[in-house]
Order: structure tokens, then sequence, then C-alpha cells
């Protein structure tokens, strides 16, 4: 009897004693699973450098569901494309080939959790041929999920988990990389408002063109690159004939809209490689690279043109002036090796064009 007792109560310590080793397991991989977040927390709040966190919440993300390949695509709004940030595990081709637009190709199961940013997953893919894109299959993929990044119902993002094998979701799983995917969130919503900020900091409000604290910055910059390329570097500087006219006769408000078309007229004329700069009121600054003087010439001689037939008819049909400009070149090493000696051989050339009756384009090389 006392040994069947004792049996007994054995027993029931073990059924006592089982589920809170159970508990302690579950416990310890939470804490596990917390540990890792504040991880990653410590990357979001420290760096201000996009890539490093989303490649942090990434490896995270596939640690924590123990599985082999992912990717982390940001979306770009001016292209409406998302674009692969950081991955793992995956092809170059299958990486490249992942760009979805939100209005054109895009699988079922990133179309759903983009449509009400809940997490969406597929154990297996082989199971659900229609949710599968032909690149996944291409990729040797089984199971997926696919985490919405959104912020305010607005996409900025998508991170997906892949697997080779069937995999079997969690519910607790799906907490955790909610919680991650709102990390990424904030990292991309705050390099975005890091690069805004950036491109505020050296841009013309009025124009849209760069400012002149930019100039103050690319001058220097591109002239070291032609000194150490051994290339030449012109330089134009603009400047609106008999503006203080136009702003007395059509008012101040029109002459700012001269001024906003007049930078149009040179952003949308120049190459990729070229800037163009509001100097100050109204003096424009253009910095050619690799463009001898000849050929700075002829492209202020076109902007000259194209600025007096576009931005006239704004005064209106009975305008009592064009709108005309005149320009001086530079060009090193023709005419300086330092940006102050080049600066002031444009301006003493801006200077010439307009003694000779403005609207014109002037450049004279020094004597060697
Ligand atoms: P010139 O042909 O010799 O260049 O004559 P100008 O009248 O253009 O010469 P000036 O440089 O003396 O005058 C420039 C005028 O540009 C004076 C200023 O009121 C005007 N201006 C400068 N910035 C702005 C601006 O942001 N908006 C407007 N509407 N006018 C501006
Ligand atoms: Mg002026
Ligand atoms: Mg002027």
């Amino acid at each position: 009897m006392m040994h069947n007792n004792a049996m007994s109560n054995l027993n029931e310590t073990i059924n006592i004693i089982m589920p809170m080793v159970e508990k302690h397991k579950v416990l310890e991989a939470h804490i596990q699973d917390l540990t890792d977040l504040i991880g990653v927390a410590r990357t979001v709040v420290s760096t201000l450098d996009l890539d490093k966190v989303l490649d942090s919440v990434l490896a995270s993300a596939l640690q924590f569901m123990e599985m082999p390949s992912g990717m982390l695509a940001v979306y770009d709004e001016t292209s409406q494309e998302t674009v692969p940030h950081a991955h793992t595990g995956l092809s170059t081709e299958f990486v490249e080939n992942d760009r979805w637009r939100m209005s054109g190709r895009c699988d079922a199961i990133t179309r759903q959790a983009m449509g009400d940013g809940n997490i969406r997953y597929i154990s297996d893919l082989a199971r659900e041929a229609d949710s599968a894109d032909v690149s996944m299959l291409q990729e040797k993929i089984r199971a997926v999920v696919c985490v919405p990044l959104l912020l305010q119902n607005r996409p900025v993002g998508v991170l997906y988990l892949y697997d080779s094998e069937p995999r079997f979701i969690e519910e607790r799983q799906l907490d955790l990389l909610a919680v991650l995917a709102s990390f990424a969130v904030m990292s991309i919503d705050n390099a975005s408002l890091h690069s805004r900020t950036k491109l505020m900091a050296i841009t013309d409000g009025l124009t849209g063109l760069h400012n002149n604290r930019y100039f103050q910055q690319v001058f220097p910059y591109e002239l070291s690159r032609a000194r150490r390329y051994a290339k030449p570097l012109s330089v134009i500087m603009a400047d609106i004939d008999h503006f203080k006219k136009l702003n007395d006769t059509y008012g101040h408000p029109k002459g700012d809209q001269v001024l906003a078309a007049v930078g149009k007229v040179l952003s949308g004329s120049l190459r990729a490689a070229d800037f163009s700069f509001r100097y100050g009121g109204e003096e424009f600054a253009i910095l050619l690279p690799e463009t001898r003087p000849e050929g700075a010439f002829l492209v202020a001689e076109s902007l000259r043109e194209k600025i007096c037939k576009v931005v006239t008819p704004l005064l209106g049909s009975d305008a009592e002036q064009n709108v005309t400009i005149s320009l001086g070149v530079s060009c090193y090493p023709n005419d300086g090796n330092t940006t102050e000696q080049l600066l002031k051989h444009a301006d003493q050339c801006l200077y010439k064009a307009k003694r000779q009756g403005r609207n014109r384009v002037y450049w004279e090389s020094l004597p060697a």
C-alpha cells in the first residue's frame, strides 16, 4: 500500500511539474525573442543608415522563423515599384525580377497582404499553385511569408521570408514579425524624411534648381575632379535682362513666375551630368563637366534662344519686352585654375555681354 501511495504521489508531482517545465521552455523562447527584438531596436535607433537597419530586420526575422532565405524591398513612390534592399539566400535573377508594381505584376499573396495590412503565408506552394508566382517555383521555394510594410495604409515596402520546405507557421510568430515590420516601417519613414530634408537644404524653393549653398559645394568638387582626370570644366553665369523693369511693369508675382519658368528651361535642357543653380536673385550658374568652352558657348546660346521663346509668352500677347538673358562663359583650364578665378572670368564675360547690348553670350579666352 505504502508503495502504491508513493507511486501515485510521484505521478501527481510529475503531472504538476511537467506543464511547468513546458511553460518554462515557452517563456525562455519568449525571452529570447524579446532579446532579439531589443537588438534590432538598438540598430534602428542608433543609425540613419537604412540598409543597415533593413539587413538587421531581415536577419532577425529569418533567425526567429528559422527560415533560410528572404528579401526586404522598399516601395519607391516615383517609379511605383518595390526595390530590393536586403536579401539573403536568393539568386540574383530572382531578386532582380521580383520588383513589382502596385498596379501591375504582383503575386496574389502580396496583393492581399498590401490590401488589408495583414501578414499572409502559404505553408506549401505546391498545394496552392494558383497563388504561386512562377519565379518562386523556379527558385524552389515551397513556403512563403509575406509581411506588408504600411505606414498609415500607405505602402512603404514588403518583407518576404522563404523556405524550400513546407512550413507550419504559428500565430505567436506572426505577432513578432509584426513588431519587426514596424521597425522596418519606422526606419524607411526616417530615411525618406532625412533625404527629403537634405534635398530641401540644397534646393531653391521658387525655381526648383539647386541653390547657391549647393553651388559652393559642387563647384570645388567638380573642379577637383576635372583637375584629377585632366578634363575641362565649363561655367556659365546667366542674368535676366532688365528684370527690374519687368517687375515694375508686370508686378513682383509675375517676376516670380518668370524666374520659375527660366529655372524649368534650364533644368529641362541640360545633360544628366550638368548642374544648374539659382545663384541668387535673377542670376543663374551652370556647371558643365567635361565640356570645352566652344561647347559651353553653344549650350549658352541655345539656352538664350529657348528662354526667350518659351518664357516671353508668360507676359501676354501684348508684351512690352521679351524675356532675355545675358550669359558669360568661363572654362577650366583655359580661364583659371581656381573657383574664384573661373567665377570672376565668367562674371567679367557676363558684364561684357550686358555692355554690348544684352541678350547675348560672351566668351573670350584669357591671353596665355
Ligand atoms: P540688367 O539687365 O542689367 O541685369 O538689369 P536688371 O534690372 O535685371 O538688373 P538688377 O540686377 O539691378 O536687378 C535685378 C532685379 O531682380 C532686382 C530685384 O528686385 C529682382 N529680383 C531679385 N530676386 C527676385 C525674386 O525672387 N523675385 C522677383 N520678382 N524679383 C527679384
Ligand atoms: Mg542681377
Ligand atoms: Mg539682371
